[in-house]
């Protein structure tokens, strides 16, 4: 039985490592879209470009007709499905069974397939249900060796408030909700939801439920676009069966809001003020990733609730320069990472699409150590 739980955890260390070829632990994975109807009746053309033989390299073509190369991890083109990008994700998502902090965000411009790829449409489920429903399989796989609990918490940053999407607060106002360090030295966020699941049933009505909660706006680039960040977070106790081992680790799946520059979109009043909360957070993350890059010793999470919440899992490991040092020489690093940057096709989103893959070529530039286990 032990041996059978080996083979099966390096057969995914051995997955881990080939589908993504190990640099650290900051994977970034490019969607792109298929051109939409409303762009075909415009006459837009596709600005993306994909060699048939390359899986993580694409091209933009610029206005001036050069073409801007960029290589990624992987790359997704508008024909590959969820089961394609899902094939790719988990190895990375299942190593939070193994006791490791895991960070899964989308990012990118209103309207290019964020939600798509995380929450999906019920015919077409993304990340967040298939990774529930991968972790409940290989869970009970492993059920005669560690006994797993998992619970999940919904919860929706918007203007920088932190809402619980698994509490109905339509009678009541909502409890306020701030980040907190707890003893160990992680961040919590004292009061939110942790509902425990057991089995697929009722984990799609619970993300329902918390989908339909998160709130929704109206711009002129997008009629249902989501102006707040959604947060899934899976947490994973295990209890080894043998040694009586265990772990507690995080799987945070993020699906960012829009990451467009106001005045793209024509907005004013309660839209501008939100666009400006998106554009702080969005850029409390660059600034982060850019600190993390650059190893300097301060790293700005408490700039945003959202860098702040996802400390520990996006911010990895270094908190000043010395301390990479330590911890990639010595310990290895804290989490997994893995980002997804959607884009569009269109040559009308051009210009938002060179920021969106020049800011994900950023994030792919930090070097970390491998990923710790959490105890
Ligand atoms: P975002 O969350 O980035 O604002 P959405 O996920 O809402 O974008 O996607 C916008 C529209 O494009 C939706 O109607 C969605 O179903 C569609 N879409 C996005 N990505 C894909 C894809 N890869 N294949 C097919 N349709 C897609």
């Amino acid at each position: 039985v032990e041996k059978q739980y080996l083979d099966e955890s390096s057969e995914r260390k051995r997955l881990y490592n080939e589908v993504i070829e190990l640099k650290g632990n900051i994977r970034v994975f490019c969607r792109c879209r298929p051109l939409n109807q409303a762009e075909i009746a415009n006459g837009c053309a596709s600005v993306a470009e994909f060699d048939p033989t390359q899986e993580n390299e694409l091209q933009i073509l610029s206005s001036d007709s050069s073409k801007k190369h960029f290589k990624f991890d992987h790359v997704f083109k508008p024909e590959d499905g969820q089961e394609a990008v899902f094939a790719q994700t988990k190895p990375i998502v299942t190593s939070v069974l193994d006791g490791y902090n895991v960070c899964i965000f989308a990012y990118g411009q209103t309207g290019t397939g964020k939600t798509f790829t995380m929450e999906g449409t019920p015919e077409n489920r993304g990340v967040n249900y298939r990774t529930l429903e991968e972790l409940f399989r290989c869970s009970e796989s492993r059920s005669h060796l560690t006994k797993f609990e998992l619970s999940v918490s919904m919860l929706e940053v918007y203007n920088e408030k932190i809402r619980d999407l698994l509490v109905d607060n339509s009678n009541q106002p909502p409890k306020k909700l701030e980040v907190k360090q707890s003893a160990e030295g992680t961040q919590e966020v004292p009061g939110l939801v942790e509902a425990q699941v057991y089995n697929t049933d009722g984990v799609w009505d619970l993300l329902k439920k918390g989908y339909c909660v998160r709130s929704v706006g109206s711009t002129a680039a997008n009629e249902q676009s989501s102006r707040s960040h959604c947060l899934l977070r899976v947490t994973v106790k295990g209890e080894n069966l043998i040694n009586g081992q265990r772990t507690r680790s995080h799987l945070w799946l993020v699906d960012l809001a829009g990451s467009e520059r106001v005045g793209k979109v024509e907005v004013e009043g309660e839209r501008l003020k939100e666009s400006q909360f998106i554009n702080k957070s969005l850029s409390a993350l660059g600034d982060v990733i850019s600190a993390l890059a650059s190893k300097t010793s301060h790293i700005p999470y408490r700039n945003s609730k959202l860098t702040h919440m996802l400390q520990n899992s996006l911010g990895i490991l270094f908190s000043s320069q010395w301390c990479v040092y330590f911890i990639v020489t010595y310990t290895g690093g804290d989490c997994k990472t893995l980002m997804f940057v959607q884009i569009s096709p269109s040559s009308a989103d051009q210009g938002e699409t060179l920021c969106s893959l020049n800011f994900a070529s950023r994030v792919r530039g930090i070097e970390s150590g491998p990923a710790r286990k959490q105890a």
